[in-house]
């Protein structure tokens, strides 16, 4: 990993109600030792709890996102839907977009775009998602894939200082499967050099995320080049989160 600061985002998907706010107790009380200090928490857990974090983790070094925003930025006749507004007036700092889960649900890269924009002008922190299918990679498709979609993604967006680029293959994502070291660090290393020449942006943060577990954290910790961890399965479970970020950090 990078010498910066190291993000541990928790995606708690469709898990978790009133009765899991127990299971953020020692997470908070890690967040609260100097020791890490260089690790950004976030925690994204379904809309119907976002409230409830924000005021939890109010006093903590922890942040709270949503894993998806409407592509309307304030207020509308969108039944079922929730703005970047409405998130950001919760309390909420991040929102991941362009998770595999939801392109599955019909979110096309030119939907993304429009979430992105949408998130980028509420001033939330966007984590973009990105990655291949099985197929694509058997098919050495793996660059020409996440290129496209960074790129149609990004399509019109002039400020780029709140955006982070998730590196997460479909077929890694609650598998136990990971790619290995240095097709993570090559793939990231190609993504920043990507967003240099493209956008002229020098400090792009990447994340890997796809099955990440305090089984394999201290190998996937030796990847020189990226920021840190989207964290699925793992982090619905306070005992395997914190024991990654303590191996990471350690
Ligand atoms: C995810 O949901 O973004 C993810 C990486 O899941 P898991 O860690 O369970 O593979």
């Amino acid at each position: 990993m990078t010498n910066n600061k190291t993000y541990f985002v928790a995606n708690w998907k469709m898990y978790g109600d009133l009765s899991s706010l127990k299971r953020l107790k020692r997470v908070i009380k890690l967040s609260n030792n100097r020791f890490y200090k260089n690790a950004e928490i976030v925690y994204c857990p379904p809309l119907t709890l976002i409230d409830k974090f924000v005021k939890i983790t109010k006093k903590y070094k922890i942040h709270i996102g949503a894993q998806d925003c409407y592509s309307i930025r304030n207020y509308g006749p969108y039944t079922g839907n929730v703005s970047s507004d409405q998130i950001k007036k919760l309390g909420a700092k991040f929102v991941i977009l362009g998770h595999s889960e939801k392109r599955k649900d019909g979110d096309t890269d030119v939907i993304i775009n429009k979430k992105l924009i949408s998130a980028n002008l509420s001033n939330l922190k966007i984590i973009l998602c990105i990655g291949e299918s099985i197929l694509q990679k058997k098919n050495n498709k793996t660059f020409q894939v996440i290129k496209k979609q960074i790129k149609n993604s990004l399509k019109n967006i002039k400020n780029f200082k709140n955006i982070i680029i998730a590196y997460e293959p479909i077929w890694a994502i609650g598998s136990g499967k990971t790619p290995t070291n240095i097709s993570i660090e090559k793939i990231t290393s190609k993504i920043k050099s990507f967003m240099r020449q493209n956008y002229n942006i020098n400090s792009i943060k990447v994340l890997y995320g796809g099955s990440v577990n305090p089984q394999n954290i201290l190998h996937l910790k030796k990847i020189s080049n990226i920021n840190g961890f989207l964290i699925g399965g793992a982090s619905q479970n306070q005992n395997k989160f914190i024991d990654i970020i303590k191996k990471s950090i350690n």
